[in-house]
């Protein structure tokens, strides 16, 4: 346990100093992303927003709130999930980040995903979905085709679940998403309970 969280502590050193994208130039602080390590449940998004990069806080703003809302539809608590993005730092006026950006950041993920031995990914968001269907090996569909579907794959060397579902942002502007990722958080609610005292990936 003590290794695991020294070398997490490097890997989040690292990341506060990275210079390996353009993203570096423009933010205000990295944001690594927080959590027990390790945890069963990881959730990734795609990138910090404006209220992140200032608070060096994965998920602070509006969407983080209904994210709190949506976990305990699931009968989570923050506390008890990892939250990260794909990218570690704010893309300027909150575009979507590059693939030359993402390929510089995945290995920072991939060592996330090694240290937390999560045993299932949420990822929340299109950009998300299909970057961890990427790493592991699987082919995205779309957002719409993929979400609410755990399906299993390796990634970096773990065998994990990946459980797409919208981006909690979405449902900020677009209400017709709500109702589908309630769903899907419950639904994931129902796997964990059904999953006591199992592995989670006997379901997949
Ligand atoms: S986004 Fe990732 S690769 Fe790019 S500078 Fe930030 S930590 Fe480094």
């Amino acid at each position: 346990m003590e290794q695991r969280l020294r070398l997490y502590k490097i890997l989040v050193e690292e990341i506060a100093t990275c210079t390996r994208c353009r993203l570096h130039e423009s933010r205000k602080n990295p944001v690594p992303g927080e959590g027990p390590v390790p945890s069963r449940i990881m959730i990734v998004g795609e990138a910090p927003g404006r209220r992140e990069d200032e608070a060096g806080r994965p998920f602070v703003g509006q969407a983080g709130k209904l994210l709190d809302k949506l976990l305990s539809l699931a009968g989570l608590t923050r506390r008890e999930v990892y939250i990260t993005n794909v990218v570690k730092c704010r893309p300027p006026g909150n575009r979507d980040p590059r693939q030359d950006e993402i390929a510089a950041c995945s290995p920072y993920l991939q060592r996330q995903v090694q240290l937390v031995e999560p045993e299932i990914i949420m990822a929340v968001g299109r950009i998300a979905g299909a970057t961890l269907y990427r790493m592991a090996g699987l082919r995205w569909r779309g957002i719409r085709a993929e979400r609410g579907r755990l399906v299993h794959g390796a990634i970096a060397g773990r065998r994990v679940g990946i459980y797409p579902t919208f981006h909690p942002a979405a449902a900020l502007y677009n209400r017709e998403v709500l109702p589908m990722l309630e769903e899907d958080f419950r639904r994931l609610g129902e796997i964990l309970r059904g999953g006591r005292g199992k592995s989670l990936l006997d379901f997949l």
